[in-house]
């Protein structure tokens, strides 16, 4: 609990808003929600603004704002934001190149804000559990795959940005498997290889086959894929010396050597919920949190790709 609320808006009212951002603020006693600033969207009973311009000039009071339009317009709201003293929250991906985020972490130490880049995986119920495990000092890893396939047409229906240049494609769910890879390995890695399948007609990739090597030696096998149908395979294996863990359901799931293990259970927004703990949590005690690790991976992707021209994509 902070010693007065958090006054804070939303910009880029849209699905996750609805789904996440939303419902976890106003469970949180450290927040007023003061306001929205979206080109279209809104929510009921909050006052709304059209752009981060008008809400600025109005809402001399705000404190932060949370970030939740697609990642190539966010630098330029972000930068709005912090030059007028206001603390950031980003959804994730953080931004569309890795070099605007650094940017406006610097900007955020000229401006003393405070900036925070969330990666909401990170907060599923189990991986702090697959961490801890995996953090034991004797432990060796020998291989990890992880496997982030989805239906693109039942998650991301009608969604343009996200097909265009900057929005990831397949990476924009992949990179929460990485953002949960980057966060439990106790050693960092890299992108050995990278093979990238686009539709003829998009400008992002439908599907990725990658290698990584670690630091400590062992390799990461990556598969990510938006062409399934019929469920979701966002899981994480991690072959160690005591033991195989499996990280499942996007971190909600774990086993080891097949034994389900315990973990806390979660509303339909803890993520989200946990987030916002953190962020009030930054905000109170004057700090950022900045981790640009999962898009310079996806970032690296990209640059060392080998290329396949794939059929058209239509919804
Ligand atoms: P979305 O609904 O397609 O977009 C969010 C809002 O951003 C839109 O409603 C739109 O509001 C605004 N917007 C769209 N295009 C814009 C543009 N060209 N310029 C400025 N604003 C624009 O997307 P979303 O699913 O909420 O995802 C937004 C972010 O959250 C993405 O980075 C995504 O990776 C992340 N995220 C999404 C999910 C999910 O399940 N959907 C889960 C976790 C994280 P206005 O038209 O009102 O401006």
């Amino acid at each position: 609990m902070v010693d007065s609320k958090i006054k804070l808006a939303i910009v880029g009212v849209g699905k996750i808003v609805k789904d996440q951002h939303h419902p976890s603020i106003i469970k949180n006693p450290d927040y007023e929600l003061v306001a929205t600033a979206s080109r279209n969207g809104f929510l009921d009973g909050i006052e709304s603004f059209k752009s981060i311009e008008s809400l600025l000039a109005n809402r001399k009071d705000l404190d932060a704002v949370s970030l939740c339009m697609p990642p190539q317009y966010r630098f330029t709201a972000a930068k709005f934001a912090l030059e007028h003293g206001v603390d950031v929250l980003l959804e994730k991906p953080p931004g569309a190149t890795v070099c605007e985020v650094n940017q406006l972490e610097k900007l955020a130490v000229m401006n003393d804000c405070q900036l925070y880049t969330t990666w909401h995986s990170r907060h599923a119920p189990a991986v702090a559990n697959a961490k801890r495990f995996l953090s034991q000092p004797q432990l060796k890893i020998e291989e990890v795959l992880i496997n982030w396939k989805e239906d693109v047409r039942k998650w991301h229906p009608n969604q343009e940005w996200i097909w265009q240049a900057g929005g990831l494609g397949v990476f924009d769910p992949g990179i929460n498997g990485l953002s949960i890879l980057t966060h439990i390995l106790p050693a960092s890695f890299f992108v050995e290889t990278s093979i990238l399948k686009f539709p003829e007609n998009r400008a992002a990739p439908i599907a990725a086959n990658l290698s990584f090597t670690s630091e400590d030696g062992y390799r990461i096998i990556g598969e990510f894929d938006w062409g399934i149908s019929g469920g979701e395979e966002w899981n994480i294996e991690v072959i160690t010396d005591q033991g195989k863990l499996i990280l499942s359901s996007g971190g909600a799931k774990l086993a080891i050597d097949g034994e389900p293990q315990e973990v806390e259970q979660y509303s339909e927004h803890g993520e989200y919920e946990s987030i916002y703990r953190e962020f009030s949590s930054l905000v109170s005690n004057r700090k950022s949190n900045v981790d640009v690790s999962p898009l310079a991976l996806v970032a690296d992707a990209f640059l060392l790709g080998e290329r396949i021209i794939l059929e058209s994509f239509d919804e």
